[in-house]
């Protein structure tokens, strides 16, 4: 019984031994292509395999009793189908290397104990290994030994149930629970030491660990690439004064120990620090003491960040932001913007300056509706809907959302041009100029057109309209006398005797005169639309639409009175005093063809027979002129 118990335990000893090289293995295995993981572990396990049978127990000639089915079932468990193919094979080639009666059950055992392994890593392949799986394990491993002893020969059968079964299960129980358990807690510290080291190995920020004489222990690739060496190992055992000249390494060093000394932490250490080759790197450093247990100080850890792009960016950043500051500032526009809900983000002064009564609310943080109602309660803009001012309000804050371009006047009389921008992202622009010259220019210049208008329409001494207004004022009511077959009649009035007056008088005094003959003549037209005008020299045309002949004739005589009224002297005259005779032509509803020129035709052969017959009288025309 001692035997069985010692050999077990041995056997046991080996199971350790294996355990434990695997354990420390697997932080080296994680590193390994998944190949030569499998292979190593394979082979380790084979191996111990192996050994266990060399050692087990010797129920009867060539029937042993060992732990090798935990070994196996743990390595097909962790390690997969490769690990237990490997692993079996060496273990089965061994056992058949022994031999004798139990080789048969001793291989199937074998083979058994690596399915099983395989077995639960497929169960819990969604959990992954854990407790229960290896309790499970450890059960099943008993079984097998249990379902081995009873595919013995009888006899062997009979030694295994007597003196070996019991121990054998007990321990090869406790050996899988015992080495499934340190596996499992290993890898679990092996996969979290490698995610930490391959946290710290690949950060792109400088980290490093020193001992109190600030020598390194540690570093990861950043700081190792950037001191030259391509493997973070090399740096260890070395300290700044093997990195760095002198005088920055003193530096560097006097820096550790006040941390390493006092315990506290420099954090954010800012340094400009040039290169080989001369140019110049921002860095950003913090490093923080190291405790072991105890509290004592034991190194420090320190982490360098390269901002010199940042740096860069801020200076840019910083630059433009003072151009963008200068531009504003100095452009002539206002310029105001407004975030997507309608609150102002910014604005410069000259927009604050255009609107004079409600500038001190034009300030980042307000909402355009409170500006607006600002604005309507003070009446800084003019020409605002009286009734329907918060419609106005809803209106004007709407615009901001629209590209458009609008033109206010304010209260002061002068004139704004508000040009919206909407950005992409719901913001918008709001633009404003003083358009107050550009109005001014704008009104002068309406109003010299419209003089302009006026000169080339009006005669310049009589303030009638001239002879190119007569031409287009007959063909225009000739047309329309035409649509609505109506009346026309036609004036032509002649000063008498014109020309002996200016020889008598003078060509001022005769201008004069002109001048009074056209005023009587204006005062006497009738109608809005009667129309009097300066056909040439001392002879007016008399355009009188919607008159029959007797009103023309009314009227004709009407000025003819008015003007002999005026009693102007022309001692030149045989009546003594300026007169004109009218000649009158004129169509009818009967009129079937009409034209401008055979109706001024007919005026001044009526005018010439007013002449013929004494002057000063109006003569309408007739169908045979009394001359013809
Ligand atoms: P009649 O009674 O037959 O019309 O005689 P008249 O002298 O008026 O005859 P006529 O039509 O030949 O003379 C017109 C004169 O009117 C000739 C011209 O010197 C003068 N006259 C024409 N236009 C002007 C003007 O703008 N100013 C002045 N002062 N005289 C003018
Ligand atoms: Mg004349
Ligand atoms: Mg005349």
């Amino acid at each position: 019984m001692t035997y069985v118990w010692q050999a077990l335990v041995a056997n046991f000893a080996v199971v350790a031994l294996v355990t434990s090289i695997w354990s420390q293995m697997l932080g080296w295995l994680y590193d390994q292509s998944p190949m030569r993981r499998r292979a190593a572990l394979g082979l380790l396990v084979g191996l111990g395999a192996a050994a266990t049978i060399a050692m087990s127990v010797e129920v009867s000639p060539g029937v042993f009793f060992d732990l090798r089915s935990g070994l196996l079932t743990l390595g097909a468990f962790f390690g997969g189908p490769v690990v237990a193919l490997i692993a079996t094979v060496i273990a089965v080639a061994y056992r058949a290397f022994e031999g004798g009666a139990g080789v048969v059950v001793g291989t199937a055992n074998l083979v058994a104990a690596a399915l099983i392994g395989l077995g639960v890593r497929r169960l819990s392949a969604a959990s992954g290994p854990n407790i229960r799986c290896i309790l499970l394990l450890g059960v099943a491993m008993v079984a097998l030994i249990w379902a081995s002893i009873m595919l013995l020969p009888a006899e062997a059968q009979a030694r295994a149930l007597a003196g070996f079964a019991l121990p054998t299960s007990v321990m090869s129980f406790l050996a899988t629970i015992t080495m499934g358990l340190t596996v499992l807690h290993a890898g679990v510290i092996a996969r979290e030491r490698s995610i930490l080291h391959a946290a710290l190995e690949q950060s792109p920020d400088f980290q490093y660990i020193k001992d109190t004489s600030s020598v390194f222990v540690a570093a990861n690739r950043a700081v190792a690439r950037h001191n030259g060496f391509n493997e973070p190992g090399e740096l260890v055992g070395k300290s700044d004064f093997d990195l760095y000249p002198p005088e920055r390494a003193q530096q560097l060093f006097e820096q550790e120990q006040v941390i390493l000394q006092t315990g506290q932490a420099s954090n954010d250490i800012e340094e400009v620090v040039k290169d080989a080759q001369g140019v110049e790197h921002n860095y950003r450093t913090s490093k923080a003491p190291l405790r072991d247990h105890e509290n004592r100080i034991i190194g420090l850890a320190g982490v360098t960040v390269e901002t010199t792009m940042f740096k860069q960016l801020e200076h840019e950043l910083v630059e433009s932001r003072d151009m963008l500051a200068t531009a504003l500032a100095e452009m002539s526009d206002g310029l105001a913007m407004f975030d997507a809900n309608g609150f102002m983000l910014f604005c410069n002064d000259q927009y604050r300056d255009a609107f004079p009564l409600t500038a001190h609310l034009r300030r980042p943080g307000v909402h355009i509706r409170q500006i607006l109602q600002a604005v309507v309660d003070t009446g800084e803009q003019v020409q605002l809907p009286v009734s329907g001012e918060k419609a106005w309000v809803d209106y004007a804050s709407n615009q901001l959302k629209q590209a458009n371009v609008e033109e206010i006047e304010l209260f002061n009389g002068r004139h704004l041009q508000l040009r919206n921008r909407p950005a992409p992202d719901g913001r918008s622009l709001v633009l404003v100029s003083d358009a107050t010259e550009l109005k001014v220019a704008e009104r002068a210049l309406i109003a010299a057109n419209a003089s302009l208008e006026t000169l080339a329409s009006v005669d310049d001494l009589t303030g009638l309209f001239n002879r190119r207004v007569f031409d287009e004022t007959l063909a225009r009511e000739l047309s329309r006398s035409v649509r609505a077959n109506s009346h026309l009649s036609l004036l032509m009035v002649d000063v008498d005797r014109f020309k002996a007056y200016n020889d008598t008088y003078g060509h001022q005094s005769g201008d004069r005169c002109l001048k009074t003959v056209a005023g009587s003549i204006k005062s006497s037209m009738r109608r809005f639309s009667d129309m009097a005008s300066r056909y040439g020299g001392e002879e007016f045309a008399i355009i009188l639409p919607e008159t029959d002949e007797d009103g023309a004739y009314f009227m004709g005589d009407a000025l003819r009175k008015a003007i002999r009224d005026e009693a102007i002297p022309h001692s030149a005259s045989e009546k003594g005093v300026v007169t004109v005779s009218v000649g009158l032509a004129h169509y009818g509803p009967n009129s079937n063809s009409r034209a401008a020129a055979e109706l001024i035709g007919r005026a001044d052969e009526a005018l010439y027979s007013a002449k013929a017959a004494g002057r000063d009288r109006v003569m309408g025309w007739t169908q045979v002129s009394p001359l013809h």
